[in-house]
């Protein structure tokens, strides 16, 4: 359904609602592909707030706070396509599997989302049809196009974490996480803790898994790509200064990485 049909036959998104898939720089050389799950806090025009304050909104419980920046200038700097989704997560978590009772949370650390009570079935497959299926559509239809094309492709599932959750402060500056995957994590690992300078989580603050996540374990464990999730504190990215120093550093430690697994590219 190409996306004019789709919002003819809309239910959620209206017309001044924007697409949720967000692209950068689709034509990429690199063998990295990134992806954004958390990037943007859009809620569609016909759920208004979700029952919530804007000071909420604001918060991490509805975006990856900071991700979006380093996001887009990490995409720059690897000349890398990056594929990332606008809408908030407490619309839909487009990195949940849509069946698990966090896919559209009723809590959040410690926010209840009125906005989210008593939905009904035909509600909840809504915002999955017209959010969560077109942004994983998306990812998907890309890494065909590259497996078909035998392009090299590494998946990095861009996240940020709160620096403080539930009362607990978390020491870490950047975590790496992982599953399955035996190539990149490691290496993103140790280049990291190689820095010198930072605190660096081996599967912290979180560790990847079938019930809690769905990027990496979908496209990337069951297409067999050698992937990895990055999760950087949000107080060091919450400006622009440190995105792009993020964003620069990133860059370089994964063309060092691509440079010893692809010679060639
Ligand atoms: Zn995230």
């Amino acid at each position: 359904m190409d996306s004019e049909l789709a919002r003819e036959t809309s239910l959620l998104l209206g017309v001044n609602d924007v697409d949720p898939v967000l692209e950068q720089n689709a034509e990429g050389r690199s063998p990295f592909l990134l992806t954004s799950d958390h990037y943007g806090r859009r809620i569609p025009q016909a759920l208004g707030d979700l029952g919530l304050p804007e000071s909420e909104l604001l918060r991490h419980i509805a975006w990856d706070i900071g991700i979006a920046g380093v996001a887009e200038r990490l995409a720059k700097h690897l000349d890398a396509h990056l594929i990332a989704q606008r809408y908030s997560r407490l619309v839909i978590d487009c990195n949940r599997p849509p069946h698990v009772a966090s896919s559209i949370p009723l809590l959040s650390e410690a926010t209840t989302i009125p906005g989210n009570e008593g939905l009904s079935r035909e509600a909840a497959g809504m915002r999955r049809r017209e959010i969560f299926d077109p942004y994983h559509r998306r990812i998907d239809a890309a890494i065909d196009q590259r497996l078909c094309g035998k392009r090299p492709t590494m998946l990095v599932s861009l996240h940020s974490f709160t620096p403080v959750y539930a009362g607990v402060a978390r020491p870490w500056h950047i975590g790496t996480l992982y599953h399955r995957d035996k190539t990149l994590a490691p290496l993103l690992l140790r280049a990291l803790r190689a820095e010198g300078d930072l605190v660096v989580g081996d599967n912290e603050p979180y560790a990847v898994g079938d019930g809690t996540d769905y990027t990496i374990p979908v496209h990337g464990e069951a297409r067999g790509l050698v992937n990895t999730g990055i999760e950087i504190r949000q107080d060091l990215i919450a400006d622009e200064a440190g995105q792009q120093q993020w964003a620069e550093r990133l860059a370089r430690i994964l063309t060092a990485i691509a440079g010893t697994l692809h010679p060639a590219v």
